[in-house]
């Protein structure tokens, strides 16, 4: 195998655009960007705190209360940015503009009633729960008429904007399909019909041929930093097997699933000794009555951080441009996560402290 290019371009297959790979630089003189290190964060936090809206019992802004919940908690958010009660009479906008009802369900899902515990932290058979929750939230609120996508994803750590640690993830069911899954879907569609291949199981097989970047593997899930990163740590976690959702997934599978999300996460954690922040997205094919047999269920997850005080601020390129500049080699940030631990690093030490 050839050394890792640090300066090149790379094809994001799944989203048809390029990512420029410019690790060359990251040893350049750096100002500013810098974030505070919330080192061992969430370590000292109790498991309840009274004004949080997420610990079981309390009361929520919308003045309902949670229940005496012990396991996974779901509940209609009380801030929703898509609700049942979004204003169906608009104003019609000029010439070439459109607008359209907000409508859509906006829930919550609590992983844990523990306020100071994150998902890495859950048990094997905890995650096993939350990916039934996953399954049965997509089905459930899939199966709506005027559902035609259901978002899951979770939003971790003060860097993507979450002021509150109680372990959670949130769920955008829309009458519209979001961005990326659309133009995955579309994607994944027009390489089945040139090819006959799925354009997941390609990537997931060159991902083997490779090896580099692989992070985890049983039986019949996988995880990888895959070729194309467009952030440091950027990471991909899905069954082996092809399905357009959570919903297909076997039970067997779905406990694989659990043991190589778990490892993902554990490691994420170990790297810098902290919570490890990230925005992961469960990527699921439409609900909206197609049939999507090329769409191959897989979460993503987008950690922000370079370092453990270095933010990737999203600039000309990104913003101004669409097209990611990574200043990072995929290959040496999948090295990283493949050299730490896979026992959690408040576990190791509460083991040592145990003198076990
Ligand atoms: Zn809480
Ligand atoms: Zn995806």
């Amino acid at each position: 195998m050839n050394k890792p290019n640090k300066w090149e371009q790379r094809w994001h297959p799944l989203r048809e655009e390029w990512v420029i790979i410019a690790a060359h630089r990251q040893d350049r003189p750096w100002r500013g960007e810098t974030i505070g290190r919330s080192e061992n964060a969430g370590g000292a936090l109790p498991d309840y705190v009274e004004d949080c809206y997420f610990c079981p019992r309390n009361a929520r802004v919308s003045g309902a209360r949670n229940d005496a919940y012990r396991g996974i908690y779901a509940f209609d958010n009380d801030h929703p940015c898509v609700g049942s009660t979004a204003p169906e009479q608009l104003e019609p906008p000029v010439g070439i503009f459109r607008n359209s009802p907000a409508t859509g369900t906006a829930r919550v899902v609590c992983y844990s009633p523990r306020h100071n515990v994150t998902l890495a932290e859950l048990d094997l058979t905890e995650i096993e729960s939350l990916i039934e929750a996953w399954r049965d939230q997509y089905t459930e609120l899939g199966s709506r008429p005027e559902v035609n996508h259901v978002l899951i994803f979770e939003n971790k750590g003060d860097v993507v904007g979450v002021s509150n640690p109680h372990p959670h993830c949130q769920i955008y069911a829309t009458n519209f399909v979001f961005k990326t899954i659309e133009a995955e879907v579309r994607i994944s569609k027009r390489h089945f019909e040139k090819t006959g291949g799925i354009l997941f199981q390609d990537v997931i097989d060159a991902e083997r041929r490779d090896g580099r970047r692989l992070l985890a593997e049983n039986d019949s899930a996988i995880a990888f930093v895959p070729y194309f990163a467009r952030y440091a740590y950027e990471t991909y976690v899905a069954p082996k097997g092809t399905y357009p959702s959570i919903a297909a997934v076997s039970r067997s599978e779905l406990r694989d699933l659990a043991a190589i999300l778990k490892e993902v996460l554990v490691r994420f954690d170990n790297l810098w000794r902290m919570p490890f922040p990230y925005v992961m997205a469960l990527h699921q094919a439409p609900t909206d009555g197609g049939l999507y047999p090329s769409v191959h269920f897989h979460i993503e997850f987008h950690p922000p951080l370079r370092a453990p005080t270095l933010l990737k601020y999203l600039a000309g390129p990104e913003i101004g441009g669409g097209n990611f500049l990574s200043d990072t080699s995929p290959e040496e940030k999948a090295a990283e996560l493949q050299a730490v631990s896979t026992v959690h690093y408040k576990q190791a030490g509460r083991r040592q402290a145990a003198g076990r």
